[in-house]
């Protein structure tokens, strides 16, 4: 495993300070809205230590057990989060369910230790997108973090100093959203275990293949990580051609296809003449 930057502890460490503001905003502050925020925030920094840890076992080289690589190892990451926030979902509908219909009344501490969580979290996303790379994902995650922190900051003002309601339609509407979360992440993860075909790495395929005067009977491919396919490809090639040449011709494909497309192909050859299916 890659041992995580000191960067990386930073930007966790940060998070987590803002989670805690949050807790205290909840609980403290007696804000409905700042308690789902809270556990949401804490959700999504435990989701990106979980992720990193699956990163970097998903970049390590096919071994014994892992002939294609580890790439799809990653997955245990959006899997992860849709766990962690299934099961703070629940926690929130409880609560949420728990209140209904009973007031309670809102301290001004509620935004104020909200405002002062949003803080850690921004100096995060900066460093985040300064950094780059992996940590994009952080960042990426983490914007919608600070919209919510807004939201929640909004509706905990107004409960503290209009109603106790506009703060408990806010946690509402936070809870919404994070079910909506928890939907488009799982339909992404479905996308990429569905093994859809990529149509447009399949379009330079064929092109690349065409550029060496070959034709092209049948063409696999499938997306297994972020940035990476793998297929199979069966082409025609003359049959008085010898192995050695074909192979020659083969392996440049294959590497062609590698380089430009980072597409891993496995080619088969059929003598020119022949359809595949007569092969049986
Ligand atoms: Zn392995």
């Amino acid at each position: 495993m890659v041992k995580p930057s000191k960067m990386f502890m930073v930007i966790i460490s940060l998070s987590m300070v803002g989670g805690i503001f949050k807790i205290l905003g909840g609980f403290v502050g007696g804000s409905k809205s700042v308690f789902v925020d809270a556990l949401t925030s804490i959700a999504n920094t435990l989701a990106i230590i979980i992720m990193y840890r699956f990163f970097s076992t998903s970049v390590e080289p096919p071994d014994e057990d892992h002939h294609y690589g580890h790439h799809r190892i990653g997955l245990g990451g959006p899997i992860s989060t849709l766990m962690l926030y299934s099961f703070v979902g629940g926690v929130i509908v409880v609560d949420l369910y728990e209140t209904f219909g009973s007031s309670y009344t809102v301290s001004l501490l509620a935004p104020i230790f909200a405002c002062a969580g949003l803080l850690p979290y921004t100096i995060a996303i900066v460093i985040a997108k300064h950094i780059g790379g992996t940590t994009i994902y952080y960042a990426k995650f983490t914007v919608v973090e600070i919209i919510e922190s807004l939201v929640t900051v909004a509706a905990a003002f107004a409960g503290a100093l209009v109603s106790y309601l506009i703060d408990f339609i806010g946690a509402i509407t936070l809870s919404c959203y994070l079910f909506i979360e928890l939907t488009k992440s799982f339909r992404e993860i479905l996308e990429f275990v569905s093994d859809a075909a990529p149509k447009e790495i399949i379009k330079d395929l064929r092109n690349i293949i065409g550029n060496y005067g070959i034709s092209v009977e049948r063409i696999r491919v499938r997306r297994v990580a972020e940035n990476l396919h793998q297929g199979d490809v069966v082409v025609k090639l003359p049959s008085s051609i010898s192995v050695e040449k074909a192979h020659q011709i083969i392996d440049s494909i294959e590497r062609d296809v590698r380089d430009k497309l980072n597409t891993e192909i496995i080619i088969h050859v059929e003598p020119e003449g022949k359809s595949r299916r007569s092969e049986g």
